[in-house]
Parts: structure tokens; sequence; C-alpha cells
């Protein structure tokens, strides 16, 4: 008997890395043509294994999974996984937390430097046959600023010397963690409030849970220096866009740089998309070629693990464990 294993969505070219690591374990890929949750139901009573990008993978999914032993994220975020509904069914959820700490830092320090420098302006001035400087003028110099990292996890602490390494002071806000945490980094801890107050870039790397659902609402906005820019490559509802929009289009922050929405695709009427001084990406922070290998790679072990009866590395949620081992046992 082979194992299949359903791959919810995938935004890659080829599924090839996928089928020769988990070929190890003798799986094939079931690939739905248009990923709807109605599909994903009808071909999830069949399968060992889920491996979900963006797409959700909601209750009704779960539900159908009968005999599923793991569901794996393709990235870090399982905001898109419906966690509790799979501990309910014994299904152990991983992720691959641990592949494009450097390509998401390096993205939210190239949109900090590209606010800080003016490139985004510059460029579309020149594009419109404007050759001048003082289209940019006045802006300050980067050494000697500051930086506010929201959320100290494996991409926060990544960003710290990055930004240090460009004479930035770093304050850090994050609950969670110890103090030395920070401050071995040379970072100073702060409040949400003083955070907000005195950065004078602002960068987002929390995961998306109700707590932190539009943690920078209008309020926290406004809070902010009318000069600060908002970098943004978390997840999209962590920022209330149209507060954002609400905010900025008064004039207040000089600008803003989003990798993440709320909804993605986004809505093209969106009245965002009508101010210049925001710089947008497409949730393409984690993509390198290297990073998008190794994710890959990561994702697949995952289920190859799980398919053969060991307990998976990055289990989400550990409570399942008991259940799930004598599951992993009979395979
Ligand atoms: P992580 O789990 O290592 O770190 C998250 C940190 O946030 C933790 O230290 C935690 O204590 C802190 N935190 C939690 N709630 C908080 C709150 N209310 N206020 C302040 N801090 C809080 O996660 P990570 O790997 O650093 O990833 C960070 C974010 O980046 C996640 O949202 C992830 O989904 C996202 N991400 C995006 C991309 C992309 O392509 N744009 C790629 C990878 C990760």
């Amino acid at each position: 008997m082979s194992y299949k294993v359903l791959v919810t969505d995938y935004a890659w070219p080829t599924l090839d890395i996928e089928r020769r690591v988990l070929s190890k374990v003798g799986a094939e890929l079931v690939v739905p043509k248009e990923g709807s949750q109605d599909e994903l139901a009808a071909l999830a009573p069949d399968v060992d294994a889920i491996l979900v990008n963006w797409n959700g993978c909601t209750a009704k999914v779960i539900a159908a999974a009968k005999k599923c032993l793991v569901i794996t994220r393709y990235g870090v975020g399982v905001d898109n996984i419906d966690t509790p509904a799979a501990t309910e069914r014994g299904i152990i959820v991983t992720n691959v937390p641990d592949y494009c700490m450097d390509e998401v830092s390096n993205e939210a320090m190239a949109m900090l430097l590209a606010g800080a420098r003016r490139l985004f302006l510059y460029n579309t001035s020149i594009r419109s046959k404007t050759w001048a400087v003082k289209a940019g003028m006045p802006f300050p110099r980067v050494t000697g600023l500051t930086l506010g990292i929201i959320g100290f996890g494996r991409i926060g602490k990544t960003v710290a010397p990055k930004a240090q390494a460009f004479g930035l002071k770093v304050l850090v806000y994050d609950p969670y963690i110890p103090q030395k945490d920070i401050t071995d980094r040379g970072c100073v801890p702060a409040t949400f409030e003083t955070l907000l107050k005195e950065s004078d870039f602002v960068t987002l790397h929390v995961p998306l849970t109700p707590e932190t659902s539009s943690i920078i609402n209008e309020k926290a906005i406004r809070l902010m220096k009318p000069s600060a820019w908002l970098i943004n490559t978390s997840r999209g509802p962590v920022v209330d866009t149209k507060a954002l929009y609400k905010v900025m289009k008064e004039g207040h922050l000089a600008g803003a740089g989003l990798d993440v929405l709320p909804q993605e695709p986004p809505s093209w009427d969106d009245p965002i998309f009508t101010l210049p001084n925001i710089i947008f990406t497409p949730h393409s922070a984690f993509y390198s070629e290297g990073s998008l290998a190794e994710l890959l790679e990561k994702a697949a072990t995952r289920v190859v693990e799980a398919l053969s009866g060991q307990v998976p590395a990055n289990v989400i949620n550990t409570g399942v464990l008991k259940q799930a081992n004598l599951r992993l046992k009979k395979k």
C-alpha cells in the first residue's frame, strides 16, 4: 500500500523536491485542481498527510481526513491551519520555522533602506523624466536613527545586528521573552507605546494571533512619529490597513513597506494602492532559490518522519503527541 500526501496549494514551478523526498517512504502526491475547501475535503479521506502552503486547512478538511497523521505547513506561520481541530482528531501539526530568517530580515532592511534613502521616489520621478535630487529632500542620515522591532523571535533577532551594522539604535517590544535576550544583543527593551513613539522605523515580526491581529491600529499608528516608516513582513492582519490608509492620507508617516496584506491577493480597488509612499511586495520576503529548496526539503521530510513512525521535528501541538504516538507506532 502506498501512502498519499495531499498538497493543498503551492507557489513554485514543480513538486519535484517533494516527490524525491517522499519517495523514501513510497508516498505519492495528490494535487487538487483548484484547491477549494470542498475539493480538498473530497480528497482528504484517502490521504495520510497534508502539506499546506497559503490555502486554508479548515476544520471541514480536517474532519474529512480520517486517516491523516500529520499536517505540515510549508513555512513558519500556522494561522491558516485549524490546529485545535487537528488536535481534537489526534493529527500532528508541524511547520518549518528556520528556512528564511535571512531572506525576511533582508527584506525588512531593504524596505527600511529603500524608504530612508527615498529610492522608491527617485525611481518613480526619473521614470517620469525628472532628474532632481530635491524631489526627495529632506531626509535624515540613517546612522543614529532608531529602529523598533516588535516580536523578537527568529526573524526579529536576525534583523537586529543588520540594523546595528547601519548605525541604528534598536528598541525591542516582546513581552514573551527574557529581557536578557534583548540586552545581550545590544538592544533596548521598550514598552509597546514607547517603541512606537521613539522609533523612526517600526518593523513587525510577530505571529498572527488573536492578540496581534490589528495590533497596529489607528491609535498605534498615531503614536508613531509623523516622519516614521512602518514595515510589515509578518502577517497582513497584524496591521489594520484601512486605518493605515486613513492616517497616511492625512500625511502622517513618511511611508510604509508591506510584504503582506490582510487579503492575499488583494482587491485591486483598495485605495491603499493609490498611496505613492508605500513599497509593496507580494508576500515574497521568504523567497530565494536557496530558502525555497530548503523549505520544500524540510516540509517533505516532516511528512517522511511521521510516515516512518517517528515523531516529526517542529511539532506545534505537542499535546497531541501521546494520542498520535499510538497511531505512529501502528504505521
Ligand atoms: P518566531 O515564533 O520565532 O517569533 C515570534 C516572536 O513574536 C516571539 O519571540 C514571540 O514572543 C513574539 N510575540 C508573540 N506575540 C507577541 C506580541 N503580542 N507582542 C510582541 N511580541 C510577540 O517567529 P519568526 O520566525 O520570527 O516569524 C515572525 C513572523 O514572520 C510570523 O508572523 C511569520 O508568519 C512571518 N513570516 C513571514 C514570511 C514572509 O514571507 N513574509 C516568512 C517567514 C515568516
